[in-house]
């Protein structure tokens, strides 16, 4: 396997390390940390650095330092890592996002502007994969808006923006020297300014709070961010190398554009005006034109040896910020894209010319091979592989007594390589135990334990984006659908070329058994759920029949294209229409809907419940006509009414 990223480390680190521990300064105290830090100050031009134990411990710190007011608003990118909002958030904060350049990837200058309210007080800036973004532009920006500015270098060490070099910029400046970082510690970071009062809270925070004065009197809040003698001692050695390195990234670089450029309707990284790229990683994005995602060609890769990562996925489309209320309903489209059809390639400062020629000519062979199959019409061969991958999710709350004799039931049943994902929300019956000892001697069996109920949608949603199969499948788990009519529904997406199939119960040959006639609730379930599927039919036009179904089979590529969104009952109605949107192709395949077993529901019951719900699922069918009818205008607004409902309750 060729990896994605590897430090290069010589005998200069070596000796550096090794004479750190045989000094017995190996705890932060010692003279290389000091050392280190004036170093690389002096590198990026810089009065003051302060190292830290890692990057995302520097962008706390840096935030923290800045004493921006309690609330204000930080303007940042929505691509990028978790560690910038985090740094927001946790300095009580408000993260305002914008979107992403759709050719150098950093964030979207000319975006920032119209975001800027009289609550915002700063702006984080990212360089991103080794581009500088237009630094000139956003201090100027910052100046005139009387705003301060955070620049994270994290990925971006030595590289210049204009004439001036990146972390030289920010009120505060950030870098990371984690291992796969143009300069590394193993693990660590910096903080760089020209501020004295800044440093000196900087110093404060990364120590716990202590004071030169007194000792353990606390005036501030502090960390143990502290960077060890030994990191420092080879990031000492690292630095020496920079002008190496960098030259060795260009060359990278150079010889992996020279040998892509040919492909068609691929997006490479560029340099700019302002900035030549330093290629800290070699990212690609897939044009539209290719019929599968960047997931999938990962997967291709990796069969043929060769390591890729996944771009980063956006900030606005975080579960965790998400149950906070942020990012809600936002979309950034340049984000999404590019976070979707995104990767890079082996991009280690220890990888040889011959290593990129054959990441290179993998990755035509693997474009090739894949593009071969193109996507093709009803009842012709699929686009699928001979052997697809399948992916079942599911959703577990309180299925002890079923989970594992399903996935028995499921393995027998299919007969192509599946992976199970159970996403479980804290079942108190602690369904998440039985999964997990069954993981122990399976590894086609995966758990999301999640702390937070977050409901079905969500279960399903992380389940897909857990998964990397060709066909994803999600079904309930308590035995109302069938394990045995799975096959069947990953035999119509396979034969039929179709991109969905879906269980219906209200077509010829299903059919939802009306037991316990005596039990007056489950009698008008019945008779509702009857009247709304025939009422979303007449609404929507759409000629579906069982609009509350949950039990699917679904190429990866159209699902991981789809975002659900709305709650239990809704949320089939919102992935239709976006179905219809995206133009697929679904079919019906009728079951039979057997009585629940064990188990124990957290679905409302009750006239109340039943009401209240029926009034929401009717007014998710007017709102999902009017998605289908004008599918982009509206999704926005639309989506984040739904998921800021979901989350209130
Ligand atoms: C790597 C990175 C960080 C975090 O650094 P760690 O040392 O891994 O904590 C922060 N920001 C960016 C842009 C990064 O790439």
């Amino acid at each position: 396997m060729i990896p994605v990223n590897q430090p290069l480390l010589g005998p200069k680190e070596e000796a550096a390390v090794l004479e750190a521990v045989r000094s017995g300064w190996i705890s932060s105290e010692g003279a290389a940390v000091g050392k280190f830090e004036a170093g690389w100050a002096a590198v990026c031009n810089r009065k003051h650095g302060i190292a830290v134990s890692s990057g995302t411990a520097a962008l706390d710190t840096a935030v923290y330092a800045l004493r921006l007011p309690a609330g204000s608003e930080v303007i940042m990118p929505t691509f990028t890592i978790v560690s910038c909002v985090n740094a927001v958030i946790k300095n009580g904060l408000k993260p305002v996002f914008v979107d992403a350049d759709p050719v150098y990837w950093g964030l979207a200058v000319e975006q920032i502007e119209e975001r800027i309210t009289p609550k915002t007080s700063a702006i984080m800036a990212v360089h991103i994969y080794g581009h500088p973004v237009d630094m000139d532009k956003v201090m100027a920006l910052a100046r005139a808006h009387n705003l301060l500015v955070i620049e994270d270098a994290a990925e971006a060490h030595g590289s210049h923006c204009r004439d001036r070099i990146c972390g030289s910029f920010g009120d505060v400046s950030v870098f990371s020297f984690y291992a796969n970082k143009i300069i590394t510690t193993g693990e660590g970071g910096m903080i760089l300014c020209d501020d004295d009062a800044i440093a000196e809270r900087c110093r404060c925070y990364r120590d716990l709070g202590f004071m030169k004065e007194r000792r353990f009197l606390h005036q501030n809040r502090g960390e143990n961010y502290r960077m060890t003698n030994i990191q420092a001692a080879l990031g000492l050695a690292q630095i020496g190398r920079l002008a190496e390195f960098l030259a060795l990234k260009k060359k990278m670089g150079a010889l992996y554009t020279s040998l892509l450029r040919d492909i068609p309707d691929i997006q490479l990284p560029a340099s700019s005006d302002w900035g030549e790229n330093i290629y800290w990683v070699y990212g690609i994005v897939l044009g539209d034109s290719y019929p599968f995602d960047a997931a999938q060609l990962a997967e291709r890769l990796k069969e043929m040896g060769i390591g890729t990562r996944p771009f980063f996925y956006g900030m606005h489309q975080q579960p965790f910020l998400h149950d906070m209320g942020i990012g809600l309903g936002e979309q950034f489209p340049v984000c999404e894209r590019i976070s979707h059809r995104g990767l890079y390639l082996p991009s280690g400062l220890s990888l040889s010319e011959d290593h990129i020629r054959e990441v290179a000519s993998s990755l035509k062979s693997a474009l090739l091979s894949l593009t071969a199959l193109p996507r093709q019409q009803p009842g012709e061969a699929t686009g699928l592989k001979q052997t697809p991958t399948i992916a079942v999710i599911l959703p577990t709350y309180n299925e002890k007594g079923n989970i594992v004799r399903l996935i028995d039931a499921l393995s027998t049943q299919i007969k192509y390589p599946a992976e199970f994902i159970v996403v479980d929300d804290n079942s108190p019956d602690r369904t998440a135990e039985a999964v997990s000892e069954l993981a122990r001697h399976r590894s086609d069996v995966k758990l999301i334990l999640r702390e937070n109920e977050r409901g079905l949608t969500s279960a399903i949603q992380a389940g897909i984006d857990q998964s990397r199969s060709d066909i994803v499948v999600w079904m309930d788990v308590d035995f109302s659908h069938p394990p045995e009519k799975v096959p069947e529904l990953i035999a119509r997406i396979l034969s039929g070329g179709y991109d969905a199939a879906i269980g219906s119960r209200y077509i010829p040959g299903g059919a939802d058994e009306l037991q316990n006639l005596a039990n007056p609730v489950i009698l008008v379930q019945k008779l509702c759920t009857r009247i709304l599927n025939w009422f979303t039919r007449v609404v929507t036009g759409v000629p579906f029949h069982d609009w509350t179904s949950g039990f699917i089979a679904i190429r990866g590529d159209t699902i991981r294209q789809v975002r659900l969104c709305g709650d239990y009952g809704e949320y089939f109605i919102f992935l239709m229409a976006r179905l219809c949107a995206l133009q697929a192709r679904w079919v019906e395949v009728p079951f039979n809907n057997i009585p629940r077993e064990v188990g124990e529901t957290k679905t409302a019951s009750g006239f109340l419940g039943l009401l209240s719900r029926g009034i929401h699922y009717i007014s998710a069918v007017f709102k999902a006509t009017h998605l289908m009818r004008r599918p982009s205008v509206r999704r926005n607004r639309l989506e984040g009414h739904i998921q800021r409902r979901v989350v209130r309750r």
